[in-house]
């Protein structure tokens, strides 16, 4: 669920932010942000399941600090919804938000989802993320002390990355108190400031290494390669961490691949087979 927000990483217009966010904030493609929350949960809503409301586009602890926990409790408040989860960065958290967060965290299941993308601080400062490695790490801990679930959010081949950088970053996470984890491979939108300083104005398919002055070079990577760093990831990755995804397209005309991203259910079974070749998974 989301509205047209906005986040401190992007200037007022808009413009601006992560080097590879879209005019959207990151949206998944179903959204409708102009909608009522009540009509997005109505249009979701499975009768007789129990839902977690995953408030996710922009930052979602950015804002009217009393507006945004009315919207928590409207959605917490529609029966059959057993949990929230908030997609948020590590800086834009205020004492009086740890208070709300808390309190949600007594009264439901609520996971917090706290954008890192790498461990590295020189790729932090390259794309753009406006907050550092140890912003994230205190972020991270103060969750934790509360009790808070913290699901991190990391991407594979950012500019000047490779899968080096990529296990870096898992071993960096295996030492903190973390849940959960989603993971996926760089992908490019036509309208992020990633697109334009690449100059990537068409699909890619993959296996191409775009250049910019004074950048590090961006290695699109083949869907190959991704499996390889995915399952060498998870195999690293300590045992009660939660995978909560491993993949991320989009399917909208601002998507510019790579395209074998579309294909999604031919490289989650190669994962899949990496994983069982190497005794991750058992079934
Ligand atoms: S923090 Fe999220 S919404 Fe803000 S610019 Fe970065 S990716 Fe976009």
């Amino acid at each position: 669920m989301g509205g047209r927000g906005t986040c401190p990483n992007r200037e007022a217009d808009g413009s601006g932010g992560c080097l590879y966010c879209d005019a959207l904030g990151s949206a998944s493609d179903d959204l409708r942000l102009d909608e009522p929350l009540k009509k997005q949960i109505r249009e979701r809503f499975i009768p007789g399941a129990k839902q977690i409301i995953y408030f996710q586009p922009f930052t979602a602890t950015y804002g009217d600090e009393e507006a945004l926990p009315a919207r928590f409790e409207e959605a917490l408040n529609w029966e059959g919804i057993v949990g929230l989860a908030l997609g948020t960065r590590p800086d834009c958290i205020s004492e009086r938000m740890w208070g709300i967060l808390a309190d949600l965290n007594r009264r439901t299941h609520l996971e917090l989802e706290l954008g890192l993308q790498s461990a590295h601080d020189a790729t932090l400062r390259f794309i753009h993320r406006g907050h550092t490695v140890k912003d994230f790490e205190k972020a991270a801990r103060k969750a934790a002390s509360l009790g808070i679930r913290v699901i991190t959010h990391i991407i594979a081949g950012l500019p000047g990355e490779g899968k080096h950088q990529l296990l870096d970053t898992i071993h960096y996470l295996n030492a903190l108190p973390i849940h959960g984890l989603k993971l996926h491979p760089l992908h490019v939108m036509k309208s992020s400031p990633m697109a334009r300083l690449y100059g990537v104005c068409a699909m890619t398919e993959g296996g191409e290494v775009l250049r910019a002055e004074g950048a590090p070079h961006l290695n699109i990577l083949t869907r190959d390669r991704y499996v390889e760093w995915a399952v060498e990831a998870l195999a690293a990755l300590r045992e009660d961490i939660v995978v909560y995804r491993i993949t991320g397209e989009r399917r909208t005309p601002d998507f510019l691949g790579p395209r074998w991203l579309l294909k999604k259910s031919d490289y989650l079974h190669r994962i899949r087979a990496g994983l069982k070749e190497c005794e991750i998974l058992l079934d």
